[in-house]
């Protein structure tokens, strides 16, 4: 439709619009205000990388492209926060679609244990580059199967662990467990040893866009979206999920997982 800056005009465009699709104009209101909010986060997720990769072309182009070593180190870090936009972009599209309820899940009989052995395998080096060690601890050492959209679980995996780095301390620990429950349940835990997150905070932690820290953890390279995404996956397979957490000790996040019935 047409583009309109005026609040009348808008008005009455929402009017019409909650007319002809049989909206209840509140309901629509709601979501004008929710895709309002929506759009504002995105935008202001998205400057940041943006403005660092203009500034090193700029740079560039000012005159450091003379030089080849600073070359290569702003190209370098322009890819870098070109790279960052990607991976902003795709768990936008994400939560996009789990929010609209608009993906499918491809539930598929697997071996938790091994998953999450795969997880480690590929956050291996951004552990090591803070000296963590991903560790893994259960009680039964064995293959351990489940039912759930293997992707997605993974997805849920590799944002804990990816969050318990960067939220850890250096030299610290993640250990994720696997754990039976009663009836044909199992309980993955992802726990470290890091910074924590205040009590008050933690009602609000699975909201898009949502930080305890500002600065601090945009700068380290999240999209804001990470938990939310968990929840909804965890919550569109019908499981739970839960947090603890204490200041200074560290967090604990697990999920639970429907057992596969053969296997
Ligand atoms: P982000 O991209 O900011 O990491 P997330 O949705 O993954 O977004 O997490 C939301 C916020 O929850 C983080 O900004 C951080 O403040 C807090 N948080 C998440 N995981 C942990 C953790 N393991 N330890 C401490 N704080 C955490």
């Amino acid at each position: 439709g047409p583009i309109t800056t005026d609040m009348k005009t808008l008005t009455e465009e929402i009017e019409k619009f909650a007319k002809d699709k049989k909206i209840e104009i509140d309901t629509l209101k709601i979501r004008e205000e929710y895709r309002k909010d929506f759009l504002g986060n995105v935008s202001h997720e998205l400057k940041t990388p943006l403005f660092t990769v203009q500034g090193y072309i700029e740079t560039l182009l000012n005159g450091a492209m003379e030089d080849k070593a600073i070359r290569k180190k702003y190209l370098q870090r322009a890819a870098k926060g070109v790279d960052r936009l990607i991976y902003i972009i795709k768990d936008l599209d994400l939560i996009t679609k789990l929010e609209v309820g608009d993906l499918n899940l491809e539930k598929e009989n697997f071996d938790i244990v091994e998953l999450i052995e795969n997880v480690f395998d590929l956050l291996e080096m951004k552990a090591s580059k803070k000296k963590i060690s991903l560790t893994f601890d259960m009680a039964y050492p064995n293959p351990i199967y489940v039912r759930a959209d293997k992707e997605k679980i993974q997805q849920v995996l590799t944002n804990l662990i990816v969050n318990s780095i960067k939220y850890g301390h250096k030299n610290g620990t993640t250990e994720v467990s696997v754990e039976n429950l009663i009836h044909n349940k199992v309980i993955v835990r992802v726990t470290d040893n890091g910074e924590g997150i205040p009590e008050q905070h933690i009602p609000r932690l699975f909201e898009r866009f949502y930080r305890v820290d500002k600065s601090g953890s945009r700068s380290e390279g999240g999209s804001g979206l990470g938990l939310a995404i968990v929840k909804h996956i965890i919550e569109r397979h019908n499981e739970k999920i839960y947090v603890e957490s204490e200041l200074g000790i560290g967090s604990e996040f697990s999920f639970t997982m429907e057992k596969s019935k053969n296997r």
